[in-house]
This record gives structure tokens, C-alpha cells and sequence, in this order.
């Protein structure tokens, strides 16, 4: 089952939305406006180089719960468990 949020650079980011992706593409046009995981409202870029942008942390967060995975301070905290034990 695919994920309910879409990856889109925008604002020098590159964030999650779960706005509808409009049309049959995987990814939103350019100069979109969506609103992203973080509560942003962002026009969208399209391009190599945006999606090279650093990601959103906020949206980062957002978009592993929506996906059922442990947060980024779960696996730190996970991993320095892990170095303490060895
Ligand atoms: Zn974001």
C-alpha cells in the first residue's frame, strides 16, 4: 500500500504533503501550492536540484509516523543503547 504523503521540494526543503497529487504522475507539478506534514503552505519546485535539498526534520518526523517507523530519536537513542552494551 503506498504511503498517504508525497516527498516535494519546495522552499529550499524538500518536505512531505498529503495533499492529492493531481494528475497521473507520482510527484506534484511545479508551482503547486500544498501544505506539508511541518503545517506549511509551500509552493513546489520541480528539478535535479531541488530534490537534493536537505529534508524537512519536521516533515521527516510526520512522514515515519504516517509510515510506521521509529523516529530519528528512537534509533539514536536505540544505537547509543547498543554502543553502551558493547
Ligand atoms: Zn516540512
Amino acid at each position: 500500500m503506498p504511503h498517504p504523503f508525497t516527498w516535494v521540494p519546495a522552499a529550499r526543503q524538500r518536505h512531505a504533503s498529503c495533499d492529492p497529487v493531481p494528475g497521473p504522475g507520482r510527484a506534484f507539478p511545479a508551482e503547486a501550492t500544498v501544505t506539508t506534514l511541518c503545517g506549511r503552505e509551500v509552493t513546489t519546485e520541480r528539478g535535479e536540484i531541488p530534490w537534493l535539498w536537505e529534508t524537512c526534520p519536521g516533515c521527516d518526523e510526520q512522514a515515519r509516523q504516517l509510515a510506521g517507523l521509529p523516529s530519528r530519536a528512537a534509533i539514536a537513542e536505540q544505537a547509543a543503547r547498543v554502543r553502551e552494551g558493547s
